[in-house]
């Protein structure tokens, strides 16, 4: 026989990996304060899949707290220590290191300091990307942000370079789950550095 073997063509992330990302959120806001079901916060999840196989699937809050309960503790990644050599709340350090490059957060208006690293997205990010896997890997986010404009399944324009920097670097394939759980691949927008593109495709009704 010549040709493709399975390994090869180990089969692209579905709704069902979406739903549960989904269904992890849901568990995850049921974890949050009561001053924390209001507001602009982001509670993500991510299931990672090796060969088609679900390795791993884990959650992040963006905001996370060391004074928070075990239970909330194990559900949510930390993402990158605070005092971890690149943290980038000080505005001198390399950034959020993945595959021992460091991505760094631009300054957002409001904001004093560079981004941290804080978003859901990057927490996540950095678990599994921090070192290259010798495995390609899909990763699939599920993202719930919520702010005054409604809840919203994009990431924020520094995780989208984020996860173009992992998709670059890390030997990973990035899906972005849509509001109907569908998978949307992280595409050529990485190139062009296209997040209206990639976020349009994402907000697009039943997008594929
Ligand atoms: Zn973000």
């Amino acid at each position: 026989m010549t040709g493709a073997t399975v390994k090869d063509v180990a089969p692209p992330p579905t709704e069902s990996d979406c739903e549960k990302a989904d269904n992890q959120n849901t568990t995850g806001r049921g974890l949050l304060h009561s001053s924390e079901k209001t507001g602009s916060n982001t509670v993500s999840s991510m299931v990672v899949k090796q060969n088609g196989s679900t390795i791993a699937t884990r959650s992040a809050f963006s905001r996370w707290s060391r004074s928070r309960s075990k239970k909330f503790k194990k559900f949510f990644v930390r993402g990158q220590p605070m005092n971890d050599p690149g943290r980038t709340t000080h505005p001198d350090k390399p950034g959020v290191e993945q595959c021992g490059a460091f991505h760094k957060h631009k300054k957002r208006p409001g904001r004093h300091k560079p981004d941290t690293g804080c978003d859901a997205e990057a927490r996540l990010l950095y678990t599994y990307a921090k070192r290259q896997s010798k495995e390609p890997l899909d990763m699939v986010f599920k993202i719930d942000w919520r702010n005054a404009d409604g809840n919203h399944a994009i990431p924020c324009p520094d995780c989208f370079r984020m996860m173009c920097h992992a998709k670059t670097n890390c030997n990973v394939k990035i899906y972005v789950c849509n509001k109907e759980n569908r998978p949307i691949e992280l595409d050529n927008e990485c190139e062009n550095d296209d997040y209206e593109g990639f976020t349009r495709r994402i907000n697009k009704m039943g997008g594929k």
